[in-house]
């Protein structure tokens, strides 16, 4: 045993310890220096995002084992999830980014536009089921105004005064900017002034320069999302980050990412949670065009790794790691809490990216089919607001059930008769 896993050995369980031991003294080192609570390295990260899953098992599972110990740290035995609704204003959209199932032109079918008053009907829908956020994001029609964004959340707010609008990823923040003839800055002060909330960190994909120019013509770049991002935190207004994995990327980009990420968090403290978003390649333009270049989405394995890598390279500056079940299903969703997760995400109600995109698990699990995936794990279910805040812990009794607002064809939680126990 080297002189560092003696000293961690001091204050871990002996089978972490044991799995340290067995691990490739890199990897073991590493996840060592993060048990000491200090920061790895962007190389440290594409170290461990390299490991295999057909060399050296220890490798993995002491990753893993990690991840789940400095999550407990962080967050204890709770997991969270908010009630919200997903509104998708329209899907047109000109923008040719190459990865998107969801973008369709004017004149194709099933192409939609919402106006504020209809966003509203179902922003109030959302409310009387109890929901407290509706997170709002729209293709970049050609016609619209940059106005738009602003109508829409005076509108909302008009009825709906406190209901949280988490709203308008940085490409829709960029064009909104560039139709008002406003700075970044002016358009999302008067965004904020308005009843903004908070933004999603979607847009990201991956933040390099050759990926992105594969995946988006660089119509977005990099720097553009940094600066939108920085501005918004600056301003006050929160936001999610996410990386979207599994197409032309490998993994110094994902640490790469990663490490960018917590660079801006050290700065700003303005985001709350990192969304690994898998690539669902099954309708997308990228994948069925270059079938031989780009990869279906990730592995399992690389999965497994995202989230676990993602906690161990944000720890101590972004504490919440949550998985989407609308991009994995509630299954795999299930196995990543003890991978370093600690939130499901939103009961969203009306998913649609996702699903544009060949996504296969529907557009609602409700709150208390949440609350029954986490009590299969051993741990509490938490209902919290968008900035996670918590509203409702579910030691002893159950949230309101509520029918599904989109009738739906399979039981999102037929797997947890794998765990006849955990079934009530
Ligand atoms: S990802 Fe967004 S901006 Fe790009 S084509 Fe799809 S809807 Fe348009």
């Amino acid at each position: 045993m080297n002189k560092v896993n003696q000293q961690v050995s001091n204050f871990i369980p002996a089978e972490l310890q044991n799995l340290l031991d067995s691990a490739s003294s890199s990897v073991s080192q590493i996840l060592s220096n993060a048990l000491f609570g200090n920061e790895i390295s962007e190389d440290d990260g594409t170290v461990l995002f390299s490991c295999r899953d057909n060399e050296k098992v220890t490798d993995r599972s002491a990753i893993f084992a990690v991840a789940d110990i400095l999550r407990r740290r962080r967050n204890g035995d709770y997991v969270t999830f908010v009630v919200n609704r997903n509104i998708n204003f329209t899907n047109i959209c000109y923008m040719g980014c190459r990865f998107c199932g969801f973008a369709k032109r004017k004149e194709e079918a099933g192409s939609e536009w919402l106006e504020p008053a209809q966003v509203v009907e179902r922003a109030q829908r959302a409310w009387d089921r109890g929901g407290t956020e509706v997170c709002i994001q729209g293709g970049l029609h050609p016609k619209m105004e940059g106005s738009y964004y602003r109508e829409l959340i005076l509108a909302i707010k008009a009825s709906l005064p406190d209901m949280h609008i988490h709203a308008f990823s940085p490409f829709e923040v960029w064009y909104g900017s560039v139709k008002s003839k406003m700075s970044y800055r002016d358009f999302l002060s008067d965004l904020k002034d308005c009843g903004l909330g908070s933004m999603p960190g979607t847009a990201a994909e991956i933040l390099d320069t050759e990926v992105r120019q594969k995946l988006t013509k660089n119509k977005l770049s990099a720097q553009c999302w940094e600066e939108i991002i920085r501005t918004a935190h600056d301003i006050g207004i929160p936001s999610t980050a996410t990386i979207m994995y599994g197409h032309v990327d490998e993994p110094k980009h994902w640490s790469a990412h990663i490490a960018l990420l917590r660079e801006i968090q050290r700065d700003t403290g303005g985001f709350t949670e990192l969304v690994p978003l898998s690539f669902v390649h099954t309708d997308s333009p990228l994948f069925l065009n270059n079938p031989n270049l780009v990869r279906p989405g990730p592995t399992d394995h690389e999965v497994d790794l995202m989230h676990s890598v993602s906690r161990i390279m944000l720890n101590g500056f972004i504490d919440n790691i949550q998985v989407s079940w609308t991009k994995l299903g509630a299954a795999r969703a299930r196995d990543m809490l003890s991978l370093g997760v600690n939130d499901l995400g939103g009961t969203l109600m009306n998913e649609s990216i996702s699903r544009s995109a060949g996504s296969k698990y529907g557009q609602e699990i409700t709150a208390s089919e949440l609350c029954e995936i986490i009590r299969s794990t051993g741990r509490t279910p938490v209902r919290r607001n968008t900035v996670y805040k918590t509203i409702d812990i579910f030691k002893d009794h159950d949230p309101i059930e509520v029918a599904p607002l989109v009738e739906r064809n399979s039981d999102p939680l037929n797997f947890l008769k794998m765990f006849p126990e955990t079934v009530k």
